[in-house]
């Protein structure tokens, strides 16, 4: 037998197995003639637009919300072009699955429904080859990373290497959100144990059976692993996500002057929930100067949203203590206030005088504010007589419930509208239904960091910005905030349609890129048209002709 007689039918099955060049039945008749496909397949050649909406029904027949989930990874597994034009085109069907909630139920079930590793697996057992292990990577050319140690998977807690679900479907939305292209994305956890003891006893779970790794050994484990980031993918922003948010705020400080790094769960976070925020006022009337925020959860979100809010507010003429001071937080041992001795560094800055308080509607009574905002990942915790104060304080009161995922969310919709009687302006974190009270339909709006990232990302990105900074979530707020139409807001929706996502990072990018090149970040000349220099980088799911 000759080598081509052994190498026959190679060429053919390897195409079929790439998901990044595998296009199924709709090889042409000259492709599989040409690339060794005569066979392989069956014979009717169908167009991507009949492949989608095949994807489509079978998705809509399944039985729960996992099984549409494992369905659509199998086939961004298989097919990602596909996988990317049917999400594309039902963002509004789809981001629900693909993301929160049901990525949550994904990661709690990692160990079970696990196929293909789908980006790199680091453990603290990697010490000293990290960089080597970043070359394992197919792919060269890596611009976005998603890294998480699992620590805070959404509102779910410690998930270890099953959090893993999370960096992959961030990226997912990186590229049905804004385009950047997956050959570019690069998903990675950071396994270093875990406290979560049913896992850890779980014979089928999948990360190190140990303690999470604390104190110098794992800051020298996150310094190996940023190094050789820079080492093998110097081009790449590195997104932090997900990590316990001791971690979370010590790694942000101690990198985002050093390379081009984010948190999202703390800055990303706080890009959306201001732009409701600014959108809010156009149905309020006022300033946002005139505002008062209260936070029930005082960890990343919580702090993140406060610190750009400050920002904001300072923008519009408050001095820097002024603007704190409309920024209050409770945690799980009540309102953050000068007099406790038990406060972590983060929440410092928004420690005020105040007499404690004891619960939430305690603090709600005593601080009148204009919006209640929920981080905190305690579900029902707005109950009805903390959002009935709420209404009687404020005309239309502002109830944010950002928790992740829906299980988590501090009240739902319905609850928000009904003890309101419908004045609420209501977000949540992952979706919920428009709800129609007194014949009149709410449509509430997803308050989720992923009408802030793929954008800013594809603009750092396409500037080849050296940093991620602040300053850019505050003008992907701006411009988010900008995009909302009167028609949403009549509906009672501070965020823009999902389906205009594309447009909308798009729009995003420019601003970031713009701001990148404004303040000498970009390691590119300025081009005079950043609109299409942000458009040449987003790349579009069609079939590529290989004949
Ligand atoms: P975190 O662990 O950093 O902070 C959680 C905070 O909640 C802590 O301050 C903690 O003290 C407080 N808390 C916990 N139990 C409490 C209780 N019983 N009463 C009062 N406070 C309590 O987590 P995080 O990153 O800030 O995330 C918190 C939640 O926000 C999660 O559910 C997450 O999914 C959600 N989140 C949503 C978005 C979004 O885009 N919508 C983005 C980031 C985080």
């Amino acid at each position: 037998m000759t080598i081509a007689t052994d190498l026959q039918g190679e060429q053919g099955v390897a195409l079929l197995h790439d998901p990044l060049r595998n296009k199924g039945t709709s090889f042409t008749e000259v492709e599989r003639d040409a690339l060794g496909l005569r066979g392989l397949l069956p014979p009717k050649v169908t167009t991507l637009e009949q492949q989608c909406s095949k994807v489509l029904s079978n998705v809509r027949h399944k039985a729960s919300d996992l099984d549409k989930y494992t369905y659509l990874i199998s086939l961004q597994e298989r097919n990602a072009t596909l996988f990317y034009r049917v999400v594309m085109d039902n963002m509004f069907e789809l981001m629900p699955i693909i993301y929160t909630p049901t990525v949550g139920l994904a990661c709690q079930r990692y160990a079970l429904i696990f196929r293909r590793p789908q980006g790199l697996f680091i453990s603290s057992n990697d010490r000293g080859r990290v960089a080597d292990l970043l070359r394992n990577w197919p792919q060269h050319d890596v611009r976005m990373i998603v890294v998480t140690d699992g620590e805070r998977i959404l509102g779910l807690g410690d998930l270890g290497a099953c959090g893993m679900g999370i960096p992959v479907g961030k990226l997912s939305l990186y590229t049905a959100c804004a385009g950047i292209d997956p050959t570019k994305c690069l998903p990675i956890m950071l396994d270093v144990g875990t406290n979560n003891k049913t896992l850890r006893d779980d014979p089928l779970y999948l990360g190190l059976g140990q303690d999470r790794l604390r104190g110098p050994k794992y800051d020298e484990l996150v310094e190996e692993f940023v190094t050789a980031v820079q080492e093998v993918f110097p081009k790449a922003c590195l997104q932090f996500e997900d990590f316990g948010n001791t971690n979370a705020f010590r790694m942000l400080r101690k990198y985002q002057d050093r390379v081009c790094t984010f948190n999202d769960d703390i800055q990303g976070t706080a890009g959306v929930t201001l732009s409701g925020l600014y959108s809010s006022l156009r149905i309020t009337g006022g300033k946002l100067t005139d505002k008062k925020f209260l936070f029930f959860g005082a960890g990343e979100a919580g702090v993140g949203i406060c610190n750009l809010i400050v920002r904001a507010l300072v923008a519009e003429g408050l001095t820097e203590q002024a603007a704190r001071e409309r920024c209050w937080l409770v945690d799980s041992h009540g309102l953050v206030t000068k007099n406790r001795t038990d406060l972590a560094e983060h929440k410092l800055p928004y420690a005020h005088d105040h007499a404690p308080m004891p619960d939430l509607l305690a603090a709600v009574e005593a601080l009148k504010p204009t919006a209640l905002i929920g981080v905190s990942g305690q579900p029902a915790a707005f109950t009805e007589p903390i959002v009935k104060a709420m209404a009687r304080l404020n005309k239309r009161p502002l109830i944010f419930a950002l928790s992740n995922p829906t299980s988590k969310a501090e009240c739902t919709a319905e609850q928000a509208y009904t003890w309101t009687d419908g004045r609420a302006i209501f977000a949540s974190g992952s979706p919920f239904p428009p709800f129609t009270l007194k014949g009149v339909t709410h449509v509430s709006g997803q308050g989720n960091n992923s009408y802030v990232f793929p954008g800013v990302g594809l603009g750092v990105i396409a500037s080849h910005a050296r940093r991620v900074t602040d300053e850019m979530f505050f003008v992907a707020a701006k411009t988010l905030a900008s995009l909302v139409t009167e028609a949403d807001l009549a509906s009672g929706c501070v965020y823009p349609d999902l389906q205009r996502i594309r447009e909308v990072s798009g729009k995003i990018a420019e601003v970031v890129a713009n701001l990148a090149f404004e303040r000498k970040l970009a390691d590119i000349p300025r081009p005079r048209d950043v609109a299409a220099l942000v458009r040449e980088h987003m790349y579009e799911p069609v079939y590529k002709s290989y004949v």
